[in-house]
């Protein structure tokens, strides 16, 4: 990790060759642009942190470029597939501009609203995440070879965008330990927001905390999830559990719930959430700070019943390892809802753990539908908001699911 000043992005050329084991080339010609450690026989040159490289056959074929971060699992993460082009400040402006411009194209662009204008992979930008809420934008960076160019990237993002300000916003903990990263949050470009900021999200008005919320400050990813899971929302009773900032909740009051109970374990989330009732008028919306798993059993104990249900919750599985922990706590939440749903109700379930395969996801309901008897009719498998494009080259990217569904 360099801790000097953020140095000059170089002139793009590659310092040296990092040459893959026999046979483990074809994940990169086929674009993944992540070469794992376990990959590579042997580096031909002293690259320093953040240096651009080659990546070679072990028979001295070039495959594609990319930046190194000898601290990373991912020892390289590749940008360009073709020899000629050099990773300097031109290149990344071409990648920033065709990011913002696919926004543009969804009809994202509108400045009160909040909009992911760059998914890492998805946007062939490995390690890069920018969110713009309002007239700010909050930067995330997951690559330690991408933080000496992140004063040439701030310069690209203020030509491009003229943004009031730029925050950067350290990574998620399990991730930036992974890269070796070590960055604080810090305003790095003009003035942070005066408090939160509130953008709209289809004539709803939400307050984000760019400073200390989750992620970047809300989840934008379940922005269309949020609009179809309160098409179903008239006239039922509908729980939110792990609600964070209320945007299930708030959606489906404004679709005409009866009445909606949100909660969420973290005060900090509850209290954002109650602020964003208030804020759009959803008197009929009741946060609670309580513990997911211990709800659900209580409100199931005391016969509660409810016409729709929201899980969304946190990751539960950070590796493939931990996938069948992860599945048995998917099955619990997800029988507990289905025990509360009136018959005719709508289950909304969510998954934002990547490694968690969505055909795995939809067998654990087929389970929870066997365990409780209960046939569940799968109307819609969602995944994230266009503005979280995800690469067919890096699956990984793939990570939430989001399936509706009608539980007889
Ligand atoms: N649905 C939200 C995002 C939810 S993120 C939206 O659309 O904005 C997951 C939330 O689960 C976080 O707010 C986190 O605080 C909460 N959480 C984590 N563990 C929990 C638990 N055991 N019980 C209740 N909430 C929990």
């Amino acid at each position: 990790m360099p801790d000097g000043p953020d140095s000059d992005p170089g002139t793009g050329l590659p310092t040296a060759t990092v040459v893959l084991k026999p046979k483990r080339a074809r994940p990169f010609f086929g674009r993944h642009p992540w070469v794992l450690d376990s990959a590579v026989l042997r580096l031909d040159g002293e690259p320093a942190e953040g240096d651009v490289v080659d990546l070679a056959t072990h028979d001295g074929s070039f495959v594609a470029r990319g930046l190194w971060n000898p601290a990373s699992r991912i020892r390289v993460r590749l940008y360009a597939f073709d020899a000629a082009t050099q990773l300097d400040a031109a290149f990344w402006r071409t990648r920033l501009e065709a990011a913002v411009g696919l926004r543009r194209t969804l009809g994202l662009d509108d400045r009160t609203g909040g909009c992911r204008l760059v998914n890492s992979e998805g946007d062939s930008l490995s390690g890069l995440i920018v969110d713009r809420y309002g007239e700010h934008l909050a930067v995330q960076v997951t690559a330690a070879a991408l933080v000496p160019r992140l004063e040439m990237i701030s310069d690209i993002l203020e030509s491009l965008l003229a943004p009031r300000g730029i925050l950067l916003r350290g990574a998620d903990r399990g991730l930036a330990k992974l890269e070796g990263l070590h960055l604080p949050d810090r305003v790095i470009r003009g003035t942070p927001p005066a408090g939160p900021i509130f953008v709209s999200e289809r004539g709803l008005r939400f307050g984000v905390d760019l400073a200390e919320g989750q992620k970047t400050g809300y989840y934008l990813d379940q922005r269309d999830n949020r609009q179809a899971a309160a098409a179903y929302a008239r006239g039922r009773r509908v729980l939110d559990m792990f609600c964070y900032s209320g945007g299930f909740a708030v959606s489906c009051a404004a679709g005409g719930a009866r009445s909606v109970l949100a909660v969420d374990s973290s005060a900090k989330a509850t209290t954002l959430a109650k602020a964003n009732a208030d804020l759009n008028g959803a008197a009929n919306v009741t946060v609670e700070t309580s513990d997911a798993f211990e709800k659900l059993d209580a409100l199931s104990a005391a016969g509660e019943r409810f016409g729709m249900v929201i899980l969304d919750p946190p990751k539960f599985a950070r590796s493939r390892a931990s996938l069948d922990d992860a599945l048995r706590a998917y099955h619990r939440i997800n029988r507990v809802a289905v025990d509360l749903l009136e018959p005719g109700g709508i289950l909304v379930t969510c998954s934002c753990s990547g490694s968690v395969p969505r055909d795995d996801f939809l067998q654990m309901l087929a389970g929870v539908a066997q365990r409780s008897g209960r046939p569940i009719q799968l109307l819609e498998c969602r995944g994230a908001a266009p503005d979280h494009p995800v690469s067919a080259s890096c699956l990984e990217g793939e990570y939430l699911k989001c399936v509706i569904a009608r539980v007889a």
